[in-house]
């Protein structure tokens, strides 16, 4: 429901944290003392996909060290202008599951709208960077096409929220949207994909709070994190919010070489998201899409990494190794 709090609400807090995100290269480099030390970096030309990292997310990173596994994540380098054989502008067949503006749909029961096109984060290796989204957006209607499409769906029991990232938008947008799914019966579980609450946990507010408190739906919030030190007290906080209002917390991270291809960093990496409250779900091989191979992990590597995480581990840590294969009806285990 839409209280009246949420309709004169001044502008929230998180959003003025978005608002002063670092969108500049070498002003990210100041502030980790990093100028003049890293040769490879690249800054982003106009159309290029561009730099953008939280400073909530900055104040995690490692000062003086180029090598840090967050800066890594957000740092444009010169290899992502390289053509790499394989890895092209649509890595996993978005273009053809395409069912409505916004809406995609690949697997039995469920529809993924791509709710938004916009990040607090900009993540180098991420496989949407190509996706036309300026032409996407099931929210730029306020929903309407997608409400319509699943109207008719009847066979979809589940939505799930993913862009770019649907917390982005304000919480008066998510409302219209649950609030129109309360007339689909069909539909039975929500899915929110989002980075939000660890790259900028200000967005975890009393609004959003209230909005998962009153979804007639069970809601998984499925987290994207790659490295332990991604979480820290401001996370578990955003988390513990979070179930508390009722929310199941999953964590899905991508296999990224120099940021977590290592079989204790992915160790650490689930046993600090279960301190947090946080099951690891799924751990992706990447996505070969352009720009990114520089990140690119082998299968023989990533399958002895899962094989330590399997010795080392109790078995509800372990995440599930999966590739997104186009055409396949699951995203499809290694
Ligand atoms: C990944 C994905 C899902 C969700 O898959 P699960 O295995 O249920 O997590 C649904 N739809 C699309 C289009 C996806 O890419
Ligand atoms: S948060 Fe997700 S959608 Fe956004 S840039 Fe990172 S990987 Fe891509």
């Amino acid at each position: 429901m839409i209280t009246a709090s949420l309709l004169d609400a001044q502008p929230a807090r998180w959003q003025n944290d978005w608002r002063e995100c670092v969108t500049d290269p070498l002003e990210l480099l100041r502030l980790l003392d990093l100028e003049h030390r890293l040769p490879q970096m690249m800054v982003p030309a106009p159309g290029e996909f561009p730099l953008r990292v939280p400073r909530a997310f900055i104040a995690r990173m490692r000062r003086g060290d180029p090598r840090d596994p967050l800066l890594r994540q957000v740092l444009p380098l010169d290899s992502e202008r390289e053509t790499v054989e394989g890895h092209g502008h649509d890595a996993v067949g978005d273009l053809a599951s395409r069912e409505a503006a916004g809406v995609l749909h690949k697997y039995a029961g469920r529809a993924l709208l791509i709710a938004t096109g916009s990040c607090a984060i900009h993540c180098r290796y991420c496989f949407r960077r190509h996706f036309p989204y300026a032409r996407e957006g099931a929210a730029a209607d306020r929903w309407q096409t997608a409400i319509a499409w699943l109207r008719e769906a009847t066979d979809i029991e589940e939505v799930l929220l993913s862009g770019g990232d649907p917390w982005s938008l304000s919480t008066l947008r998510l409302h219209e949207l649950t609030d129109a799914l309360r007339e689909l019966p069909h539909i039975r579980r929500l899915r929110v994909h989002t980075r939000l609450p660890v790259v900028l946990p200000a967005r975890v507010d009393a609004a959003l709070l209230d909005w998962v408190r009153g979804l007639h739906l069970p809601l998984a919030v499925v987290l994207h994190s790659n490295h332990a030190a991604e979480l820290d007290a401001s996370t578990a906080q955003a988390f513990a919010r979070l179930r508390g209002a009722g929310a199941t917390l999953l964590n899905q991270s991508v296999l990224l070489r120099g940021v977590n291809d290592d079989g204790e960093v992915l160790a650490r990496l689930s046993e600090a998201l279960y301190e947090q409250g946080v099951l690891p779900y799924y751990l992706h091989q990447l996505d070969r899409v352009a720009g990114a191979a520089h990140f690119a992990v082998d299968d023989g590597t990533a399958r002895n990494l899962l094989a330590h995480l399997r010795a080392r581990l109790p078995g509800y840590l372990v995440p599930r190794l999966v590739r997104e294969v186009e055409g396949a009806p699951y995203k499809v285990p290694l």
